[in-house]
């Protein structure tokens, strides 16, 4: 009992102090793309990191030439001339990734996702050339979340300030993680974003960041952090997430 109340203390403490103590949450970078019989961004990449427990799992979608939303990660698809900004959705949805599937639809992604409740979706929106091209895949987005009835079960990310202040405007209660790296967190409290979801690079040369974020109320996701290294310094820095290609991995470290 005396113990109990010492450690409910301490944690208080702890709080207080800005230091978490909580464990980050594992999120699949592309999905769980390098289990068997997977691929980055595909639907059975989203059911793979799902089947193993994350907390979640993210894609990246691009509006296509033809307005629809498609879910790959790389602008132009290694080995063809396909570039997913501007060909038209039925020559990008032809290309067969490495395990068999065809590129999926943000649709088709979406409609796998509504029926695995237990794990979050993190979208990452691509950035376009243009802020009108970008405005339109912010709305065709919001749409589809709608009609899955997704919106409490995602979290937003882009490099684009523009994408991020457009899904405010239109759902200013989702979650919106900026990632390029350039903005202190007082800034990004400042845009009204949950949070950042920074490169391992950027947030070792500020490691401040995580603690500033936090006192600020905000969230700290890293990216792509695969060793075994890695892992261990972000899980002492106390971020809240770390997105990882290797997400059993870093399960078993947080196990430990
Ligand atoms: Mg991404």
């Amino acid at each position: 009992m005396k113990i109990a109340k010492f450690m409910f203390a301490t944690a208080l403490l702890l709080a207080g102090s800005g230091i978490s103590f909580a464990q980050p949450k594992v999120i699949a970078h592309r999905g769980y793309w390098t289990a068997p019989e997977s691929a980055q961004n595909s639907l059975a990449s989203f059911t793979k990191a799902d089947a193993i427990g994350c907390y979640g799992s993210e894609i990246d979608v691009w509006l296509t030439a033809d307005d629809k939303l498609i879910v790959n990660h790389d602008r132009k698809y290694k080995g063809t001339d396909i570039v997913m900004n501007e060909a038209k959705a039925s020559e990008i949805t032809a290309i067969v990734l490495p395990n068999g599937e065809n590129i999926p639809t943000l649709d088709a992604y979406l409609k796998l996702v509504a029926q695995k409740p237990a794990t979050r979706l993190v979208l990452e929106i691509k950035s376009l050339p243009d802020y009108n091209r970008e405005d339109l895949c912010v709305e065709k987005i919001v749409k589809a979340l709608k009609k899955y009835k997704l919106l409490d079960r995602t979290d937003i990310i882009a490099f684009s300030i523009n994408i991020c202040m457009e899904v405010k405007k239109a759902l200013p209660e989702i979650p919106i993680y900026y990632l390029n790296g350039d903005l202190a967190p007082k800034s990004i409290k400042k845009l009204g974003l949950a949070g950042v979801d920074y490169s391992m690079k950027v947030l070792r040369e500020h490691p401040e960041w995580v603690k500033q974020a936090h006192e600020l109320g905000l969230g700290v996701n890293v990216w792509t952090v695969d060793s075994e290294e890695d892992m261990r310094y972000f899980i002492d820095l106390g971020v809240d997430f770390i997105t990882t290609d290797y997400p059993e991995r870093l399960q078993a470290m947080l196990k430990k």
